[in-house]
């Protein structure tokens, strides 16, 4: 792997590991640009929920921390500083605002829940058992808006609501999504953590689809733990995916 976006931080309370040995790790393993993108901390209105995302007040440690590392391995290896962020209509511009002072590289989309707060509508849990449409056209609904801001490099697993809901609707809702990332140039994630831990995405269903339409697909580490950047096999797996379905795969650097 040469490149990746997608790494958390031990600052979101859920991923293992000193920043310093992702690098390391990173390093040891080929990668050339690593782009650290903690989740971004959930702020008022929303509440706050630990071990899910950064607290508000750690923000600046986790960008020095990063700034430091980049410093002190600029011989090596590129590191880039961004966040994984919810898009929320209501309170987008709220976000970007707390976010603007840290100057970061980028954001990703990841959209992790539905509506306005976080609280019901996780996809976690309904991702495998819902089976209202409702929530994939939401999801979707949401995932584009967030899209046609332009504030996202890419969108991380695209396929995260999952494949419980009718066939019709899966197929009519997941080509939209498709279709406009496509139109916005926005490439869209074949995720890693996901694969390593058989999650439902990425989800061959979703990225027949996503060959179809001919979405740019970016590979990304999503990386919760260093071993990942040694682990071959997963990459290996997501390559195999790639060939199968003739994705048009990301080989360059994006930023
Ligand atoms: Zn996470
Ligand atoms: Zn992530």
């Amino acid at each position: 792997m040469l490149f990746n976006y997608h790494t958390h931080t031990k600052y979101c309370g859920h991923a293992k590991g000193e920043m310093r040995e992702y690098v390391e790790t990173a390093i040891e393993n080929g990668v050339k640009t690593l782009g650290f993108s903690d989740h971004s901390p959930f702020i008022p209105p929303l509440r706050r929920k630990l071990g899910v995302r950064m607290a508000a007040n750690d923000v600046e440690a986790y960008v020095a921390e990063v700034r430091s590392l980049a410093k002190e391995y600029s011989n090596e290896i590129r590191i880039l500083c961004g966040v994984e962020l919810e898009y929320f209509p209501s309170f987008h511009e709220e976000q970007k605002a707390f976010l603007k002072p840290l100057q970061l590289d980028y954001c990703i989309l990841g959209q992790h829940y539905v509506g306005e707060n976080n609280d019901e509508s996780n996809l976690f849990h309904v991702q495998n058992q819902s089976s209202d449409d409702r929530i994939l056209e939401q999801y979707v609904a949401q995932a584009i808006q967030g899209m046609q801001t332009g504030d996202f490099l890419y969108l991380a697993h695209p396929d995260m609501a999952g494949f419980a809901y009718s066939d019709a609707c899966i197929e009519r809702e997941y080509r939209r999504l498709c279709t406009e990332a496509k139109r916005l140039h926005i490439p869209l994630e074949l995720n890693l953590w996901g694969l390593r831990g058989n999650r439902c995405y990425p989800n061959p269903r979703f990225f027949r689809i996503a060959a179809e339409v001919g979405n740019d697909v970016i590979i990304g580490a999503d990386a919760h733990s260093p071993e990942i950047f040694a682990e071959r096999e997963t990459e290996a797996k997501a390559l195999e995916m790639v060939e199968k379905l003739g994705l048009r795969l990301i080989k360059t650097p994006i930023l």
